[in-house]
């Protein structure tokens, strides 16, 4: 007999993960390793200390390390907020009148509204630890910067956001939230760093992208005192520490004598999704079990499924480390048409390894088509979903679409990510009936695709 499954079901205390999972130390195969840019060299741990934190920059390194205990003082924010519902789509089934079972993580329910507070404390934390003044870092939707600020006010850190700008005259609540807790938020951008003054010497009009934010806050970091910089997603610290999300679906689905046919996540520098799928990718990377695991992202900026698989900078001033990823070139620029958020322009080394060999599926869906999806989903289960997670509800909806055509009874499982109180003006566009899709032709793609950098004896 199945178990009678509710609608939510939270995780005891005694029950959540005490450890964050390093899915690499299972990795047949690990991601390549960053390349320094000013030796064209592979990275070597004290590379990377005069950018990120000590411990951080060691688990950035270590491709080993199975297990990593979580701090005791990470815990104690941890329960204020987790463990974080799995939740049963029964009414969204019902809808869609599919013999598939539904079910989905949801990590929007705390103040900063995602998935991005698990890795935000994490770092703060350790910022904190090595005596750290303050740190900085980028945003763009705002969701990264309103997590920074919330563990930054906690440890009693500086803050420095440098958010794009195009966002920051979109979003004034998350600036305004970001300043509630105590951070310094400037549009990027800005003339506060010579990355940002050299891109509006020749575009003062420029509306920003995330990976100049990055170029300004990893220049600050490394020109101020006391001051290291912290991302939100990409790097392989920021996974390692999302897998608190992943490990506390796996443990509540074994307690419902589930396990899913397929896993789903959003996808825009992999985080979320590189957390949600860490447990059930070890299982199929062990041939314990064989979950599809499957990416999701926008048509306008495709990195997994129309990027190339090469050695590229994460930002466009081109300071940062070089890592291995899909990616569409760290100079593009996605449409401003485009309202959904995941616009990097890379994708996190580990999950572009796993795509590479084939251990994972990505589709990229148009923004339309995710907000019909998005409104759907808010109607029937109540949750106002962030354009971001709407692109794994769009994919699950299909999936399960599927099962109803051929009648089988598969097990879903996606990542919401967040909600959305912050992107009105998204779905005010799509309500009037404003947004429309956009898809850039492959001549469009070519410009920044062609400029990735050449390594020597590397990559030519
Ligand atoms: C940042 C964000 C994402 C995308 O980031 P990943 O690193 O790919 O997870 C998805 N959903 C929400 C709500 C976000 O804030």
């Amino acid at each position: 007999m199945k178990k009678n499954v509710p609608h939510r079901l939270y995780l005891t205390e005694d029950q959540l993960p005490k450890q964050w999972y390093n899915l690499r130390a299972d990795m047949k195969e690990q991601p390549a390793p960053i390349i320094n840019p000013s030796t064209m060299k592979t990275a070597v741990l004290k590379d990377l200390y005069p950018v990120f934190c000590e411990e951080l920059a060691k688990q950035e390194m270590d491709g080993e390390t199975r297990y990593f205990d979580i701090p005791e003082e990470v815990m104690d924010i941890y329960k204020v907020y987790r463990p974080s519902p799995l939740c049963r789509a029964y009414h969204l089934e019902k809808a869609l009148d599919t013999p598939a079972k539904i079910y989905f993580k949801f990590e929007g329910n705390n103040t900063s509204g995602s998935h991005k507070l698990n890795s935000a404390v994490a770092q703060a934390y350790y910022a904190k630890q090595q005596g750290l003044k303050g740190v900085t870092t980028e945003t763009g939707a705002g969701q990264w910067g309103t997590a920074l600020s919330e563990a930054c006010s906690y440890f009693g850190l500086d803050l420095e956001v440098y958010m794009v700008k195009v966002s920051f005259t979109q979003k004034p609540f998350r600036k305004n939230i970001i300043e509630t807790f105590g951070g310094n938020v400037f549009a990027s951008p800005s003339d506060r760093t010579e990355a940002g003054r050299k891109i509006l010497a020749v575009d003062p009009e420029n509306s920003g992208s995330l990976g100049c934010a990055i170029s300004e806050a990893v220049e600050r970091a490394v020109t101020t005192e006391g001051y290291r910089y912290v991302l939100g997603s990409v790097l392989n610290q920021v996974v390692l520490h999302q897998s608190v999300i992943g490990l506390e679906t796996k443990k509540a689905m074994e307690l419902l004598d589930e396990y899913p046919d397929i896993v789903i996540g959003c996808a825009g520098g992999g985080s979320n999704l590189g957390g949600l799928i860490a447990p059930f990718m070890a299982d199929k990377i062990k041939g314990k079990n064989d979950p599809r695991i499957v990416a999701v992202e926008p048509a306008s900026c495709p990195s997994f499924t129309r990027g190339v698989y090469k050695y590229d900078f994460c930002d466009t001033g081109m300071i940062t480390p070089m890592a291995k990823m899909y990616t569409l070139g760290c100079t593009f620029k996605p449409s401003a048409n485009h309202a959904g958020g995941l616009r990097y322009h890379g994708m996190s080394p580990i999950l572009s390894k796993l795509y590479h060999d084939g251990y994972m599926e990505a589709v990229a869906v148009e923004q339309t088509r995710v907000f019909d999806a998005a409104v759907q989903f808010a109607k029937l289960e109540t949750i106002l979903p962030a354009p971001e997670s709407a692109h794994a509800i769009r994919q699950a909806i299909d999936e399960a679409l599927k099962c109803k055509e051929s009648g089988e009874e598969k097990t879903i499982l996606f990542g919401l990510t967040g909600t959305g109180y912050f992107d009105m003006t998204a779905y005010a566009s799509y309500n009037e009936g404003n947004m429309s899709d956009y898809i850039p032709t492959d001549e469009e793609l070519k410009p920044s695709i062609d400029a990735i950098p050449q390594i020597p004896g590397i990559q030519e």
